[in-house]
């Protein structure tokens, strides 16, 4: 099979900088399709921190006037990635969050900013960089949405493109005014151009003009094509139905290793699970709560916001105390949330714990020490925790939506007697039936000959990249030999 180069373009890539998953998985990814046979680059803007971490850099292209100043493409590696980097002080040399500032406000030249990342895209796209010719350009969510209009407008041969949705709650509108200022022509602004809801639809424009679209599990994709999972898209969706596809994320399994793992207390395996108790003690010292091996320790690792659904485990709380449980959280997000989360640890010192914020390391011990980790969403589109769960054996506790759906098998008595049980799994997304899934997750710890079970099939799903990698790549051979080769 001949090498495939695919430029991979993205607004943020682990470990140089993340808010979530999305970066998780443009970090992971390269690497599995490499196995795949498959090249890939990585377009990101410029951050001050990813220009740092740029090994060797080499201007590959000068560009006079990117959106209001001049800009540079670099070429060089970082943290084992092949990276192309803009360097435009104007849109990206600034410091914290790569979408807004430090009070939580978007970035008001955000359109000009992400609008620039998806020109360049096009631009090596069209022309190559460096030696380097993309016969697929892989986007990633509303931030890189305007590729594929960009490279359907310029009029030349173009690659093959694949646009990816992470999260469909986030969709880049911006208003009709902008379409000169972001070099659009006047038709693009159409239902089957970049116009949405009387608006200019980053996310929109990719969806309707890439040549695929996937989205990181089965059960989001056919959500996504529904009145209310399609959240004003479902239409456009549906119509496209048969180039839509689902192809669940990996995590990267040796970044997510419990037996090498430096970022934890002891180490273990799906041989060797009894090795795992020292993180629950050296949880529960770090987290200020009482240290008892017997209180089973529910955990969380989230962004703390509506659609996480952190407002039952808010309302459920009782239960977990009444089961003799203790709850572990760290996440940042929605002022509403950080306020309940703090008043309840208050309120139950040594028993409720949390910690405001975003902390990789205390991320991994929450995963190799709790007992439980949950994931109570309203919809997920793939979800990574409860993956990175399944290999440190905490029993994930989710809601059946999205990618959750997708990757934990609930432990009923079926599944437990065919021993595929990996999870206790909830559905709808009401607090009642929260309360009553943290009671069967209780009542399985009872026994722990089922318990012990449950984390053995656990950590033995295999949550890596590789049988994603090969799905990804089948993918990007089917649409280049369609277009052509
Ligand atoms: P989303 O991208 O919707 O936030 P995912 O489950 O897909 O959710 O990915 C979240 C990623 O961010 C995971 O790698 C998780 O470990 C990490 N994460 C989330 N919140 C925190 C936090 N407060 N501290 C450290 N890591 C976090």
């Amino acid at each position: 099979m001949s090498a495939l180069e695919v430029l991979s373009v993205v607004s943020e890539v682990y470990p140089l900088v993340k808010t979530g998953g999305l970066a998780d998985v443009a970090g992971a990814l390269p690497g599995a399709l490499a196995q795949e046979g498959v090249t890939v680059r990585t377009l990101v803007p410029g951050y001050p921190a990813v220009k740092a971490a740029l090994e060797k850099p080499k201007v590959v292209t000068k560009i006079g006037d990117l959106f209001g100043g001049p800009a540079k493409v670099l070429a060089g590696r970082a943290a084992g990635l092949d990276l192309f980097v803009i360097d435009a002080a104007h849109l990206y040399d600034r410091p914290g969050n790569p979408y807004h500032d430090g009070d939580g406000v978007d970035w008001p030249d955000n359109p000009f900013r992400f609008a620039a990342l998806a020109k360049v895209a096009a631009q090596i796209g069209i022309e190559g960089a460096a030696g380097f010719r993309p016969q697929v350009v892989h986007t990633h969510d509303w931030q890189t949405g305007l590729t594929a209009a960009y490279l359907e407008y310029d009029g030349r041969k173009r690659p093959g493109t694949v646009a990816t949705i992470h999260n469909l709650a986030f969709q880049g509108q911006y208003p009709k005014d902008l379409l000169p200022a972001l070099h659009l022509p006047d038709h693009a602004w159409g239902v089957d151009g970049v116009e949405y809801y009387d608006t200019i639809g980053f996310l929109k424009a990719g969806l309707r003009m890439s040549d695929r679209v996937t989205t990181v599990s089965p059960t989001y994709a056919a959500e996504i094509r529904s009145g209310e999972g399609g959240m004003g898209l479902s239409g456009l969706l549906s119509g496209r139905a048969g180039v839509v596809s689902g192809i669940l994320n990996g995590i990267d399994i040796d970044v997510w290793n419990p037996a090498i793992d430096p970022l934890i207390a002891a180490h273990f395996d799906a041989a060797s699970p009894s090795s795992r108790r020292p993180n629950k003690t050296a949880l529960q010292r770090r987290m200020g709560l009482r240290i008892d091996s017997k209180a089973m320790v529910f955990g969380v690792v989230s962004r703390l916001s509506w659609q996480k659904g952190l407002d039952m485990v808010l309302e459920g709380i009782e239960t977990i105390l009444a089961s003799g449980g203790q709850l572990a959280l760290l996440g940042s997000g929605d002022r509403d949330l950080v306020d309940g989360f703090r008043r309840a640890a208050a309120a139950h010192p040594g028993r409720v714990a949390c910690v405001i914020g975003y902390d990789e390391s205390l991320a991994h011990l929450v995963q190799a020490g709790a007992d439980v980790l949950m994931v109570p969403s309203r919809f997920e589109p793939c979800g990574l925790t409860q993956l990175c769960a399944l290999r440190y054996g905490a029993i994930p506790l989710v809601t059946r939506v999205g990618g959750l759906a997708d990757t934990i098998i609930d432990a009923n008595e079926m599944a437990l007697d065919a021993g595929t049980g990996t999870g206790v799994v909830f559905t709808p997304p009401h607090v009642d039936m929260f309360r009553a899934a943290v009671q069967r997750a209780a009542a399985l710890h009872e026994d722990q000959s089922i318990w012990r079970r449950l984390m053995k099939n656990a950590m033995r799903t295999d949550v890596s990249w590789a049988r994603s990698a090969s799905r990804y790549a089948a993918l990007y051979r089917d649409l280049v030999a369609e277009r052509g080769g």
